[in-house]
């Protein structure tokens, strides 16, 4: 996987990579590849073009449009359940702390704190700010008087590519909006 900041830039002219189902291969990241490595698919004959841009590129042999959006010609199954990653776990927690509500200074808590046997995983590790984190302490919820928004779970990789629905990135082509549905106005 790319990283998404580097071809996502209008002028890299990234392809938008839906499945075979025409739904996003993923909405967080987006499933964008680079241009090149969308016209060697569409040479291997892995992939459909669906839209393009209007930029061509040549060679002696050929010229084609820049695929924006193609689609997979063999349904990809998505895993059923997520890594469990830093970022991941922000996206569980849909990016805001669990016990103030608050996005910024984001950290991870551990529910039950590893001084008193808490593990690092999906079920004791909630996202938390610094402050929250900081007068937490040591302590269980309880033990500090702080309530968690949600019991800590293992989400689904379908739970997960929900929230990341709501996180839209800040740069969409005009043809990829019939194939994404994001469930909040974009911000400017
Ligand atoms: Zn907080």
């Amino acid at each position: 996987m790319y990283h998404p900041d580097l071809i996502r830039h209008p002028d890299g002219c990234p392809t938008l990579v839906l499945n075979a189902d025409y739904t996003p291969l993923s909405y967080y990241p987006l499933s964008l590849w680079p241009w090149q490595t969308a016209i060697k698919a569409v040479f291997l004959e892995r992939v459909d073009i669906v839209s393009h841009y209007e930029r061509e590129v040549h060679s002696p042999s050929f010229s084609m449009k820049l695929p924006s959006v193609i689609a997979l010609r063999q349904f990809v199954k998505p895993s059923a359940y997520p890594a469990f990653t830093r970022f991941n776990l922000f996206l569980r927690d849909s990016f805001a702390c669990q016990y103030c509500g608050c996005r910024h200074d984001l950290t991870f808590d551990h529910v039950i704190p590893r001084a008193q046997g808490g593990r690092t995983t999906w079920e004791n590790v909630a996202t938390a700010c610094a402050p929250c984190n900081l007068r937490k302490g040591g302590r269980t919820p309880r033990q500090a008087r702080m309530e968690l928004a949600s019991t800590p779970e293992r989400p689904t990789s379908w739970a997960l590519q929900e929230n990341g629905r709501r996180f839209p990135p800040n740069y969409l082509h005009d043809s990829w909006h019939d194939w994404l549905y994001w469930d909040v106005p974009l911000e400017a």
